[in-house]
Protein backbone atom coordinates (compact mmCIF):
# COMPACT_ATOMS: atom_id res chain seq x y z
CA UNK A 1 0.00 0.00 0.00
CA UNK A 2 1.46 3.63 -0.83
CA UNK A 3 1.08 6.31 1.35
CA UNK A 4 -1.19 9.10 0.85
CA UNK A 5 1.34 11.46 -0.27
CA UNK A 6 0.90 10.12 -3.49
CA UNK A 7 -3.00 10.81 -3.41
CA UNK A 8 -3.59 12.85 -6.82
CA UNK A 9 -6.25 15.80 -7.46
CA UNK A 10 -8.36 16.25 -10.55
CA UNK A 11 -6.06 17.60 -13.26
CA UNK A 12 -7.50 20.51 -14.37
CA UNK A 13 -5.31 21.60 -17.69
CA UNK A 14 -6.74 20.28 -20.81
CA UNK A 15 -4.82 20.26 -23.83
CA UNK A 16 -6.12 19.27 -27.79
CA UNK A 17 -9.30 21.68 -27.66
CA UNK A 18 -10.51 19.72 -24.16
CA UNK A 19 -13.59 17.81 -24.20
CA UNK A 20 -14.78 19.00 -27.71
CA UNK A 21 -11.19 17.91 -29.26
CA UNK A 22 -11.23 14.62 -27.43
CA UNK A 23 -14.92 14.10 -28.89
CA UNK A 24 -14.13 14.99 -32.25
CA UNK A 25 -10.47 13.88 -33.11
CA UNK A 26 -10.95 9.85 -32.25
CA UNK A 27 -14.08 10.47 -35.16
CA UNK A 28 -11.99 12.57 -37.37
CA UNK A 29 -8.89 11.15 -37.34
CA UNK A 30 -9.72 7.52 -38.11
CA UNK A 31 -12.10 9.03 -41.25
CA UNK A 32 -9.31 11.18 -42.57
CA UNK A 33 -7.30 8.20 -42.43
CA UNK A 34 -9.11 5.71 -44.83
CA UNK A 35 -9.81 9.37 -46.92
CA UNK A 36 -6.33 9.75 -47.39
CA UNK A 37 -6.04 5.86 -48.40
CA UNK A 38 -8.45 5.49 -50.50
CA UNK A 39 -7.97 9.13 -52.47
CA UNK A 40 -4.16 8.13 -52.87
CA UNK A 41 -5.14 5.15 -54.57
CA UNK A 42 -7.53 7.07 -57.22
CA UNK A 43 -6.23 8.20 -60.37
CA UNK A 44 -7.23 11.98 -59.46
CA UNK A 45 -5.73 11.80 -56.08
CA UNK A 46 -6.76 15.00 -55.68
CA UNK A 47 -7.38 16.11 -51.57
CA UNK A 48 -10.47 18.36 -52.87
CA UNK A 49 -11.77 15.86 -54.99
CA UNK A 50 -15.58 16.20 -53.47
CA UNK A 51 -17.54 13.46 -52.95
CA UNK A 52 -14.29 11.61 -52.12
CA UNK A 53 -13.62 8.49 -54.45
CA UNK A 54 -16.44 6.03 -53.10
CA UNK A 55 -15.01 2.94 -51.61
CA UNK A 56 -17.14 -0.30 -52.39
CA UNK A 57 -17.45 -1.97 -48.48
CA UNK A 58 -16.00 -5.25 -49.94
CA UNK A 59 -12.44 -3.41 -50.03
CA UNK A 60 -13.28 -1.98 -46.68
CA UNK A 61 -13.48 -5.53 -45.22
CA UNK A 62 -11.08 -8.54 -45.51
CA UNK A 63 -10.74 -11.08 -42.98
CA UNK A 64 -7.22 -12.02 -44.10
CA UNK A 65 -6.51 -8.41 -42.75
CA UNK A 66 -8.15 -9.63 -39.01
CA UNK A 67 -5.27 -12.50 -39.04
CA UNK A 68 -2.62 -10.27 -40.53
CA UNK A 69 -2.88 -7.77 -38.10
CA UNK A 70 -2.96 -10.48 -35.12
CA UNK A 71 -0.37 -12.22 -36.72
CA UNK A 72 1.48 -9.08 -36.82
CA UNK A 73 0.67 -8.26 -33.09
CA UNK A 74 1.60 -11.91 -31.90
CA UNK A 75 4.97 -11.27 -33.61
CA UNK A 76 6.29 -8.32 -32.46
CA UNK A 77 4.79 -9.05 -28.78
CA UNK A 78 7.03 -12.85 -29.22
CA UNK A 79 10.24 -10.26 -30.68
CA UNK A 80 9.40 -7.68 -27.55
CA UNK A 81 9.77 -10.90 -25.11
CA UNK A 82 12.82 -12.41 -26.40
CA UNK A 83 15.93 -12.49 -24.23
CA UNK A 84 17.98 -10.13 -26.61
CA UNK A 85 19.59 -6.83 -25.77
CA UNK A 86 20.11 -4.78 -22.51
CA UNK A 87 17.48 -4.03 -19.83
CA UNK A 88 17.65 -0.05 -19.39
CA UNK A 89 15.76 1.58 -16.42
CA UNK A 90 13.23 4.63 -16.93
CA UNK A 91 13.51 7.95 -15.23
CA UNK A 92 12.42 7.98 -11.64
CA UNK A 93 8.45 7.69 -11.04
CA UNK A 94 6.51 10.16 -8.75
CA UNK A 95 6.36 6.96 -5.79
CA UNK A 96 10.58 7.12 -6.20
CA UNK A 97 10.70 3.69 -8.40
CA UNK A 98 12.19 3.14 -11.96
CA UNK A 99 10.57 0.63 -14.75
CA UNK A 100 12.75 -1.80 -16.61
CA UNK A 101 12.00 -1.82 -20.04
CA UNK A 102 13.73 -4.06 -22.71
CA UNK A 103 16.13 -1.93 -25.33
CA UNK A 104 16.04 -5.07 -28.18
CA UNK A 105 13.55 -3.07 -30.94
CA UNK A 106 16.72 -3.44 -33.37
CA UNK A 107 16.55 -6.86 -32.82
CA UNK A 108 13.21 -6.87 -33.72
CA UNK A 109 13.67 -4.98 -36.91
CA UNK A 110 17.10 -6.93 -37.87
CA UNK A 111 14.33 -10.38 -37.46
CA UNK A 112 11.20 -9.04 -38.97
CA UNK A 113 13.52 -8.14 -41.83
CA UNK A 114 15.06 -11.65 -42.07
CA UNK A 115 11.39 -13.32 -42.40
CA UNK A 116 10.32 -11.11 -44.40
CA UNK A 117 13.22 -11.68 -47.28
CA UNK A 118 12.28 -15.54 -46.59
CA UNK A 119 8.72 -15.30 -47.59
CA UNK A 120 9.53 -13.06 -50.88
CA UNK A 121 12.47 -15.96 -51.19
CA UNK A 122 9.42 -18.46 -50.75
CA UNK A 123 7.36 -16.50 -53.42
CA UNK A 124 5.01 -14.47 -50.90
CA UNK A 125 3.12 -12.03 -52.70
CA UNK A 126 4.04 -8.94 -50.54
CA UNK A 127 2.72 -6.55 -53.15
CA UNK A 128 -0.85 -7.97 -51.97
CA UNK A 129 -0.47 -5.50 -49.11
CA UNK A 130 -1.17 -2.74 -51.84
CA UNK A 131 -4.62 -4.16 -52.39
CA UNK A 132 -5.41 -5.52 -48.81
CA UNK A 133 -4.36 -1.55 -47.14
CA UNK A 134 -7.49 -0.38 -46.33
CA UNK A 135 -8.73 -3.62 -44.55
CA UNK A 136 -5.39 -3.16 -42.84
CA UNK A 137 -6.22 0.24 -41.83
CA UNK A 138 -9.91 -0.37 -40.95
CA UNK A 139 -8.66 -3.16 -38.35
CA UNK A 140 -5.43 -1.59 -36.88
CA UNK A 141 -8.22 1.40 -36.10
CA UNK A 142 -10.61 -1.26 -34.35
CA UNK A 143 -7.49 -2.27 -32.41
CA UNK A 144 -6.64 1.07 -31.43
CA UNK A 145 -10.05 1.73 -30.42
CA UNK A 146 -10.59 -1.78 -28.11
CA UNK A 147 -6.94 -1.44 -26.80
CA UNK A 148 -7.75 2.38 -25.46
CA UNK A 149 -11.08 0.89 -23.83
CA UNK A 150 -9.18 -1.60 -22.10
CA UNK A 151 -6.53 1.15 -20.97
CA UNK A 152 -9.40 3.39 -19.80
CA UNK A 153 -11.04 0.82 -18.02
CA UNK A 154 -8.37 -1.11 -16.47
CA UNK A 155 -6.90 2.53 -15.31
CA UNK A 156 -9.80 2.60 -12.17
CA UNK A 157 -8.08 -0.23 -10.48
CA UNK A 158 -4.01 1.50 -10.96
CA UNK A 159 -2.84 3.19 -7.94
CA UNK A 160 -3.60 7.14 -7.93
CA UNK A 161 0.74 7.75 -8.44
CA UNK A 162 0.41 5.51 -11.35
CA UNK A 163 -1.72 8.36 -13.45
CA UNK A 164 -0.24 10.77 -15.52
CA UNK A 165 -0.94 14.16 -14.43
CA UNK A 166 -2.92 15.23 -17.20
CA UNK A 167 -5.13 12.30 -17.62
CA UNK A 168 -7.73 12.65 -14.71
CA UNK A 169 -9.34 15.05 -15.23
CA UNK A 170 -12.99 13.42 -14.61
CA UNK A 171 -13.89 13.92 -17.94
CA UNK A 172 -14.40 10.68 -19.70
CA UNK A 173 -14.44 11.47 -23.12
CA UNK A 174 -11.11 13.45 -22.77
CA UNK A 175 -9.65 10.92 -19.73
CA UNK A 176 -10.32 8.16 -22.62
CA UNK A 177 -8.28 10.29 -25.26
CA UNK A 178 -5.71 11.88 -23.69
CA UNK A 179 -4.61 8.08 -21.13
CA UNK A 180 -5.11 7.73 -17.78
CA UNK A 181 -2.84 5.37 -16.86
CA UNK A 182 1.00 6.51 -16.89
CA UNK A 183 2.49 3.42 -17.66
CA UNK A 184 0.24 0.64 -17.92
CA UNK A 185 1.79 -2.99 -18.00
CA UNK A 186 0.86 -6.79 -17.77
CA UNK A 187 3.44 -8.50 -15.70
CA UNK A 188 6.60 -6.66 -16.97
CA UNK A 189 4.98 -5.84 -20.45
CA UNK A 190 5.07 -2.81 -21.06
CA UNK A 191 2.32 -1.35 -23.30
CA UNK A 192 2.78 1.90 -24.14
CA UNK A 193 6.68 1.22 -24.52
CA UNK A 194 5.72 -1.68 -26.65
CA UNK A 195 3.43 0.41 -29.17
CA UNK A 196 5.17 3.25 -29.23
CA UNK A 197 8.08 2.07 -31.78
CA UNK A 198 7.05 -1.34 -32.56
CA UNK A 199 4.20 -2.86 -34.60
CA UNK A 200 3.72 0.65 -36.26
CA UNK A 201 7.07 1.53 -37.09
CA UNK A 202 7.72 -1.62 -38.31
CA UNK A 203 4.66 -1.89 -39.56
CA UNK A 204 5.19 0.92 -42.04
CA UNK A 205 8.48 0.28 -43.44
CA UNK A 206 7.17 -3.67 -44.33
CA UNK A 207 4.08 -1.89 -45.62
CA UNK A 208 6.14 0.53 -48.05
CA UNK A 209 8.13 -2.76 -49.38
CA UNK A 210 4.83 -4.09 -49.85
CA UNK A 211 4.53 -0.95 -52.09
CA UNK A 212 7.89 -1.23 -53.78
CA UNK A 213 6.82 -4.97 -54.46
CA UNK A 214 3.25 -4.11 -56.23
CA UNK A 215 5.69 -1.43 -58.23
CA UNK A 216 7.72 -4.48 -59.54
CA UNK A 217 4.90 -6.71 -60.44
CA UNK A 218 3.00 -3.57 -62.26
CA UNK A 219 6.02 -2.94 -64.20
CA UNK A 220 8.95 -5.01 -63.49
CA UNK A 221 11.44 -2.57 -61.47
CA UNK A 222 11.32 -0.26 -58.51
CA UNK A 223 11.31 3.08 -59.75
CA UNK A 224 13.99 5.20 -58.59
CA UNK A 225 11.61 7.64 -56.49
CA UNK A 226 10.54 4.36 -54.78
CA UNK A 227 13.49 3.10 -53.76
CA UNK A 228 14.08 6.74 -52.56
CA UNK A 229 11.22 6.78 -50.50
CA UNK A 230 11.80 3.30 -49.30
CA UNK A 231 15.17 3.88 -48.11
CA UNK A 232 14.86 6.87 -46.64
CA UNK A 233 12.20 5.94 -44.32
CA UNK A 234 13.88 2.91 -43.70
CA UNK A 235 17.13 4.48 -42.56
CA UNK A 236 14.36 6.84 -39.84
CA UNK A 237 12.87 3.37 -38.67
CA UNK A 238 16.16 1.65 -38.14
CA UNK A 239 17.26 5.30 -36.23
CA UNK A 240 14.61 5.36 -34.32
CA UNK A 241 14.99 2.06 -33.24
CA UNK A 242 18.90 1.65 -33.12
CA UNK A 243 18.55 4.63 -30.43
CA UNK A 244 15.52 3.04 -28.80
CA UNK A 245 16.98 4.15 -25.15
CA UNK A 246 16.32 7.75 -26.08
CA UNK A 247 12.27 6.94 -25.71
CA UNK A 248 12.68 6.52 -22.44
CA UNK A 249 12.70 10.27 -21.54
CA UNK A 250 9.73 11.55 -24.36
CA UNK A 251 7.40 13.13 -23.63
CA UNK A 252 5.15 10.34 -24.58
CA UNK A 253 6.81 7.87 -21.95
CA UNK A 254 7.68 10.53 -19.61
CA UNK A 255 4.44 12.66 -19.08
CA UNK A 256 1.40 11.19 -21.22
CA UNK A 257 -0.49 9.16 -20.00
CA UNK A 258 -1.76 5.67 -22.54
CA UNK A 259 -5.18 6.02 -24.05
CA UNK A 260 -6.76 6.70 -27.31
CA UNK A 261 -4.27 9.58 -28.80
CA UNK A 262 -0.84 7.73 -28.20
CA UNK A 263 -2.46 3.81 -29.12
CA UNK A 264 -4.36 5.36 -32.29
CA UNK A 265 -1.27 7.37 -32.97
CA UNK A 266 1.13 4.15 -32.82
CA UNK A 267 -0.73 1.63 -34.32
CA UNK A 268 -3.03 3.46 -36.76
CA UNK A 269 -2.04 6.55 -37.85
CA UNK A 270 1.75 6.01 -37.97
CA UNK A 271 1.55 3.05 -40.41
CA UNK A 272 -1.07 4.05 -42.64
CA UNK A 273 -0.09 7.55 -43.63
CA UNK A 274 3.47 8.01 -43.15
CA UNK A 275 3.74 5.80 -46.01
CA UNK A 276 1.76 7.84 -48.06
CA UNK A 277 4.09 8.63 -50.95
CA UNK A 278 5.43 4.90 -51.58
CA UNK A 279 1.19 4.08 -51.99
CA UNK A 280 1.21 7.25 -54.30
CA UNK A 281 3.85 6.47 -56.35
CA UNK A 282 2.11 2.61 -57.28
CA UNK A 283 -0.48 4.57 -58.94
CA UNK A 284 1.11 7.27 -59.91
CA UNK A 285 4.97 7.00 -61.31
CA UNK A 286 6.95 9.78 -61.03
CA UNK A 287 10.23 10.34 -62.85
CA UNK A 288 13.23 11.68 -60.67
CA UNK A 289 16.46 13.00 -62.78
CA UNK A 290 19.97 11.87 -61.22
CA UNK A 291 20.59 15.56 -60.34
CA UNK A 292 16.92 15.92 -58.52
CA UNK A 293 17.96 12.38 -56.68
CA UNK A 294 20.83 13.64 -55.88
CA UNK A 295 19.64 16.79 -54.36
CA UNK A 296 17.17 15.51 -52.61
CA UNK A 297 19.57 12.39 -50.83
CA UNK A 298 21.59 15.44 -49.84
CA UNK A 299 18.79 17.45 -48.79
CA UNK A 300 17.25 13.93 -45.92
CA UNK A 301 21.31 13.93 -45.22
CA UNK A 302 21.56 17.27 -44.10
CA UNK A 303 18.10 16.64 -42.43
CA UNK A 304 19.03 13.14 -40.57
CA UNK A 305 22.46 14.85 -39.66
CA UNK A 306 21.10 17.98 -37.71
CA UNK A 307 18.06 15.32 -36.30
CA UNK A 308 20.26 13.01 -35.08
CA UNK A 309 23.62 15.08 -33.87
CA UNK A 310 21.08 17.21 -31.64
CA UNK A 311 19.16 14.46 -30.13
CA UNK A 312 22.48 12.28 -29.66
CA UNK A 313 23.78 15.82 -27.65
CA UNK A 314 20.59 16.24 -25.42
CA UNK A 315 20.32 12.90 -24.46
CA UNK A 316 23.97 12.44 -23.78
CA UNK A 317 24.16 15.61 -21.27
CA UNK A 318 21.19 14.47 -19.57
CA UNK A 319 22.82 11.35 -19.33
CA UNK A 320 26.27 12.39 -18.19
CA UNK A 321 26.98 16.06 -18.23
CA UNK A 322 30.64 15.47 -17.66
CA UNK A 323 31.02 13.40 -21.04
CA UNK A 324 33.73 14.95 -23.13
CA UNK A 325 31.71 15.34 -26.18
CA UNK A 326 29.49 17.73 -24.12
CA UNK A 327 31.01 18.93 -21.17
CA UNK A 328 32.62 21.80 -22.85
CA UNK A 329 29.34 23.31 -24.17
CA UNK A 330 28.01 26.93 -22.27
CA UNK A 331 25.10 25.43 -19.80
CA UNK A 332 22.82 27.67 -17.61
CA UNK A 333 21.60 26.49 -14.12
CA UNK A 334 17.50 25.81 -13.00
CA UNK A 335 16.02 25.70 -9.56
CA UNK A 336 15.45 22.11 -10.17
CA UNK A 337 19.56 21.62 -10.19
CA UNK A 338 18.87 20.29 -14.10
CA UNK A 339 20.84 22.43 -16.11
CA UNK A 340 19.89 23.55 -19.83
CA UNK A 341 22.54 23.62 -22.22
CA UNK A 342 22.70 27.43 -24.41
CA UNK A 343 25.62 26.27 -26.99
CA UNK A 344 25.78 23.52 -29.07
CA UNK A 345 22.90 22.30 -31.34
CA UNK A 346 20.54 23.85 -28.22
CA UNK A 347 21.89 26.74 -28.55
CA UNK A 348 21.25 27.20 -32.23
CA UNK A 349 17.22 26.95 -32.50
CA UNK A 350 15.78 25.74 -29.02
CA UNK A 351 14.11 22.48 -31.16
CA UNK A 352 16.95 21.62 -33.55
CA UNK A 353 15.67 17.76 -33.77
CA UNK A 354 12.42 18.82 -35.41
CA UNK A 355 14.43 21.19 -37.78
CA UNK A 356 16.15 18.16 -39.16
CA UNK A 357 12.99 16.05 -38.95
CA UNK A 358 11.37 18.33 -40.56
CA UNK A 359 13.92 18.71 -43.26
CA UNK A 360 13.59 14.94 -44.03
CA UNK A 361 10.45 14.80 -44.07
CA UNK A 362 10.08 17.42 -47.20
CA UNK A 363 13.18 14.35 -48.74
CA UNK A 364 10.45 12.50 -48.49
CA UNK A 365 8.08 13.97 -50.54
CA UNK A 366 10.10 15.42 -53.08
CA UNK A 367 10.50 12.17 -55.17
CA UNK A 368 6.57 12.49 -55.70
CA UNK A 369 7.29 15.54 -57.98
CA UNK A 370 5.13 18.94 -58.00
CA UNK A 371 1.88 17.69 -59.80
CA UNK A 372 -0.25 16.37 -56.63
CA UNK A 373 -0.77 17.41 -53.15
CA UNK A 374 -1.08 14.46 -50.88
CA UNK A 375 2.40 13.02 -50.57
CA UNK A 376 3.39 16.06 -49.06
CA UNK A 377 0.28 15.63 -46.38
CA UNK A 378 3.18 14.29 -44.47
CA UNK A 379 5.56 17.13 -44.07
CA UNK A 380 2.05 19.30 -44.00
CA UNK A 381 0.93 17.65 -40.89
CA UNK A 382 4.21 16.90 -39.50
CA UNK A 383 4.70 20.52 -39.22
CA UNK A 384 1.82 21.31 -37.61
CA UNK A 385 2.20 18.36 -35.16
CA UNK A 386 5.51 19.65 -34.42
CA UNK A 387 4.53 23.54 -33.84
CA UNK A 388 2.06 22.09 -31.34
CA UNK A 389 4.22 19.89 -29.68
CA UNK A 390 7.01 22.28 -29.57
CA UNK A 391 4.17 24.40 -27.82
CA UNK A 392 3.24 21.87 -25.10
CA UNK A 393 6.99 21.30 -24.20
CA UNK A 394 7.50 25.00 -24.36
CA UNK A 395 4.68 24.97 -21.51
CA UNK A 396 5.55 22.24 -19.52
CA UNK A 397 9.64 23.39 -19.22
CA UNK A 398 8.36 26.65 -18.60
CA UNK A 399 6.43 25.29 -15.49
CA UNK A 400 9.36 23.05 -14.35
CA UNK A 401 12.06 25.56 -15.35
CA UNK A 402 10.37 29.38 -14.59
CA UNK A 403 12.78 31.59 -14.61
CA UNK A 404 15.30 29.51 -16.21
CA UNK A 405 13.22 28.85 -19.05
CA UNK A 406 13.00 32.26 -19.90
CA UNK A 407 16.46 33.46 -19.57
CA UNK A 408 17.45 30.39 -22.03
CA UNK A 409 14.80 31.97 -24.22
CA UNK A 410 16.04 35.22 -24.93
CA UNK A 411 19.42 33.63 -25.10
CA UNK A 412 18.27 30.97 -27.86
CA UNK A 413 15.15 33.22 -29.50
CA UNK A 414 14.09 31.07 -32.65
CA UNK A 415 12.09 27.73 -31.78
CA UNK A 416 12.57 25.61 -34.94
CA UNK A 417 13.87 28.01 -38.07
CA UNK A 418 16.56 29.91 -37.40
CA UNK A 419 15.28 33.74 -38.32
CA UNK A 420 11.74 32.58 -39.31
CA UNK A 421 9.97 30.88 -36.06
P1 LIG B 1 12.70 16.50 -27.35
O1 LIG B 1 13.77 15.49 -27.62
O2 LIG B 1 12.74 17.72 -28.18
O3 LIG B 1 12.83 16.86 -25.83
C1 LIG B 1 12.28 17.99 -25.21
C2 LIG B 1 12.89 18.01 -23.81
O4 LIG B 1 14.29 18.25 -23.91
C3 LIG B 1 12.37 19.12 -22.92
O5 LIG B 1 11.15 18.75 -22.31
C4 LIG B 1 13.49 19.20 -21.90
O6 LIG B 1 13.31 18.10 -21.00
C5 LIG B 1 14.74 18.95 -22.74
N1 LIG B 1 15.34 20.17 -23.20
C6 LIG B 1 14.78 21.16 -23.94
N2 LIG B 1 15.65 22.15 -24.18
C7 LIG B 1 16.81 21.77 -23.58
C8 LIG B 1 18.08 22.36 -23.46
N3 LIG B 1 18.37 23.56 -23.98
N4 LIG B 1 19.04 21.70 -22.77
C9 LIG B 1 18.77 20.50 -22.22
N5 LIG B 1 17.58 19.88 -22.29
C10 LIG B 1 16.62 20.52 -22.96
O7 LIG B 1 11.29 15.79 -27.33
P2 LIG B 1 10.35 15.09 -28.36
O8 LIG B 1 9.91 13.83 -27.72
O9 LIG B 1 9.31 16.07 -28.78
O10 LIG B 1 11.24 14.75 -29.67
C11 LIG B 1 12.19 13.69 -29.76
C12 LIG B 1 12.45 13.40 -31.24
O11 LIG B 1 11.35 12.68 -31.79
C13 LIG B 1 12.58 14.66 -32.10
O12 LIG B 1 13.64 14.50 -33.00
C14 LIG B 1 11.27 14.76 -32.84
O13 LIG B 1 11.45 15.40 -34.09
C15 LIG B 1 10.91 13.30 -32.97
N6 LIG B 1 9.45 13.10 -33.09
C16 LIG B 1 9.00 12.46 -34.19
C17 LIG B 1 7.65 12.21 -34.34
C18 LIG B 1 7.15 11.54 -35.57
O14 LIG B 1 5.96 11.27 -35.63
N7 LIG B 1 7.97 11.25 -36.54
C19 LIG B 1 6.67 12.63 -33.32
C20 LIG B 1 7.27 13.31 -32.21
C21 LIG B 1 8.61 13.51 -32.10
P3 LIG B 1 14.19 17.91 -19.63
O15 LIG B 1 14.79 19.23 -19.32
O16 LIG B 1 13.21 17.44 -18.63
O17 LIG B 1 15.23 16.89 -19.96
Amino acid sequence: MKPNKYKQSHSTEREFGGALGATCIPVFLPLTVLYLLSVCRSPAASVLQWPPPLTPAAQLWDPLAVVLVAGWITLQSFLYLLPVGKVSEGLVLRDGSRLKYPINGFHSLCITVALLLLCLGLGMPLGYLFELVLPLAVCAIALSYLLSMYLYIRSFWAPKYALSLGGNTGNPLYDFFIGRELNPRIGDFDLKYFCELRPGLIGWVVINLGMLMKEVELRGSPSLAMLLVNVFQLLYVTDALWNEEAVLTTMDIVHDGFGFMLAFGDLAWVPFTYGLQAMFLVVHPQPVSTLGAAGIVLLNGIGYYIFRRSNSQKNQFRRDPTNKSVKHLETIATATGKRLLVSGWWGFVRHPNYLGDLLMALAWSLPCGMSHILPYFYVIYFTILLIHREARDENQCRAKYGLAWDTYCKRVPYRIIPYIY
